[in-house]
């Protein structure tokens, strides 16, 4: 096969796998061949058993208006390969196995305690690689890689996890390398604020869009930042650390070791520690939510009072961004808008007109698996993060 009809197919196949299903206008549109081309690869993969093809609804593809009949849409099969994700978090660990339509085939989850090792937590994610799999009915060979995210700013370079104060047992550990090989597959390891961003992208309040942040408001505070539909990492990957961007000068310690960022004023954890003072009780985060529901002055005060903080971060940072959707995710954005209301009212009032003119910031919609379907989302999305993958050789 010569190079250039190799690098085309490889073209309509990362498209595939970027969009799960996607009709040969969608797949010309997205690479930029032509037709005639698109239709001989897709004719291709389906005879190799690589693709298959089903009649579309109109939805389907990207809004367009067909007249007459729906487009028939293309999707990779599962004997195309398979994707893992695995999502560590402050308490639980999630795996799940999806095909390349971007279908979850199977999934698990249990908790875990917060200061496990970096061992212990692997140990427990190859067991649930080997459960989902099996359930799936899906082979270990078919697997085209491992999206992992951990709760903590993760080097690129050199894939250590980056901060002591949140993973203890993770610090100075290779986690893509370590998982790699235990699993026997390739891992990459992503942070979990741009997990939540590539999984609303796909999946979720996102869905449609490139220029996009997406914030996750936890016991830390984080951001995801896409631009053209790509996670933007900076110069090591760990762009995004918005809850360390200073709101209140001379305000409380951080753990990152200076004043008044944002995540001291805004986390749940800053949140919550608030509200115990104030009760003489130790409230959690689930305790919290429920008391803004019930409609409780301090805990409604006190999630607008960080609405209001976000804000100020989120306004600087559509100044220099520009993006055209900010989602909101993470435990705190169950509060709705009594943090939402607050934050937009901020945002529209601090940033420059022209930065937020057309801006909408709305709510996540995937809720506690946002990270879980992000890590999926990184084997499809990012596949050129993933070297060597079995797809590219049976279709090379
Ligand atoms: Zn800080």
């Amino acid at each position: 096969m010569t190079s250039l009809r190799e690098g085309n197919r490889k073209r309509v196949i990362d498209a595939l796998r970027a969009r799960g299903v996607a009709s040969r206008a969608d797949l010309a549109r997205i690479t930029g061949l032509s037709r005639s081309t698109i239709s001989t690869i897709v004719g291709d993969l389906v005879e190799a058993g690589l693709a298959g093809e089903r009649d579309g609804q109109a939805s389907d593809s990207d809004g367009e208006v067909h007249a007459g009949r729906p487009p028939v849409m293309v999707s990779l099969n599962s004997s195309a390969g398979v994707a893992l994700g695995v999502d560590f978090g402050h308490r639980h660990l999630r795996v799940a196995v999806s095909d390349l339509s971007h279908s979850v085939l199977a999934e698990t989850w249990r908790e875990l305690d917060v200061d496990h090792s970096a061992s212990h937590g692997l140990d427990a994610a190859a067991d649930f690689v080997a459960q989902v799999l099996e359930e799936a009915g899906a082979d270990r060979g078919r697997v085209i890689g491992v999206g992992m995210g951990l709760p903590a700013p993760i080097d690129r370079s050199s894939g250590m996890v980056q901060d002591a104060s949140i993973l203890p047992g993770w610090v100075g550990v290779d986690a893509a390398a370590e998982a790699s090989r235990r699993l026997g597959m390739p891992v990459e390891v992503e942070n979990d604020a741009n997990l939540g961003a590539l999984a609303e992208l796909v999946w979720g309040a996102g869905k449609g869009r490139s220029e996009v942040a997406y914030i996750k408001v936890s016991t830390g505070i984080g951001a995801g930042l896409l631009s053209g539909g790509r996670l933007q990492g900076g110069a090591g990957g760990t762009a995004g650390e918005i809850g360390h961007t200073l709101v209140a000068e001379g305000g409380p310690v951080c753990r990152c070791g200076n004043r008044g960022c944002l995540e001291t004023l805004a986390s749940t954890r800053a949140i919550a520690g608030h509200m115990s003072a104030s009760r003489g009780e130790e409230i959690s985060t689930r305790r919290l939510l429920e008391l803004c529901a019930a409609g409780d002055a301090a805990a409604q005060r006190l999630i607008g009072d960080a609405g209001r903080a976000i804000g100020i971060a989120v306004a600087n940072l559509c100044n220099l961004l520009n993006p055209e959707c900010v989602i909101v995710g993470g435990d705190l954005s169950a509060a709705g808008d009594v943090l939402l209301e607050p934050l937009r009212t901020v945002v529209r009032r601090n940033a420059i007109p022209s930065a937020v003119e057309s801006l909408e910031i709305v709510p996540g919609v995937l809720g506690e698996r946002a990270e879980l379907l992000g890590a999926l989302a990184l084997v499809m999305h990012e596949s050129d993060r993933f070297y060597a993958s079995r797809l590219e050789s049976e279709a090379g």
